[in-house]
């Protein structure tokens, strides 16, 4: 059983995320959520924001521990024993940036696999960035996001206007 890791930005963690989680946490020994501090991203959510986020609904998961890094992921890894990168796949059009990073991952690190799981069908539209503007117009985001968090997100990013 390996020592893995899920890095992403989860700005803010989705039921898509959720989904490769409880998944990859069957496959490892240790599940690492490896949130990026990069603040060129411009994320919506802080980095505490984003782990306290992510503690929140993996609590009762066996193994799975949320971290921040910076830098390389495959000097994380290697900072934390792991062997496995878990990235989820939705479509097509994740696939060649997906390979582009694991590739280039494997050359930096040849002790580091890329493990890719499919999404979910029912999350397969997913991303963070649809769940900040549905949020933002004050949609119902509860399909999308694990219900620990929706009050989270909209008050980061609903602010009704005054009438
Ligand atoms: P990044 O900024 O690294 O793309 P994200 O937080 O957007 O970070 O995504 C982290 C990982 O989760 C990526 O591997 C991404 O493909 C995957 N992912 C995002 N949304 C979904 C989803 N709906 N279903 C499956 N995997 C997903």
């Amino acid at each position: 059983m390996k020592v893995g890791i899920y890095a992403g930005s989860f700005d803010p963690i989705t039921l898509g995320h959720l989904d490769i989680i409880k998944r990859a946490a069957r496959l490892t020994k240790r599940l690492i959520i490896a949130v990026l501090n990069n603040s060129a991203k411009k994320p919506a959510f802080s980095v505490e924001e984003r782990v306290e986020m992510i503690r929140k609904v993996t609590k009762d998961i066996p193994g799975v521990e949320v971290m921040t890094y910076s830098g390389l992921t495959v000097d994380f890894a290697k900072e934390q024993n792991a062997n496995v990168l878990v990235r989820g796949l939705r479509a097509v059009t994740d696939f060649e940036y997906e390979l582009q990073i694991a590739q280039g991952n494997h050359k930096l690190n040849p002790d580091v696999d890329t493990v890719f799981l499919t999404t979910s069908v029912e999350y397969s539209y997913l991303s963070s960035s649809i769940v900040k503007e549905i949020a933002s117009y004050g949609g119902d985001i509860s399909q999308f996001v694990p219900e620990e968090v929706v009050q989270d997100v909209y008050d980061k990013l609903y602010k009704p206007k005054e009438s």
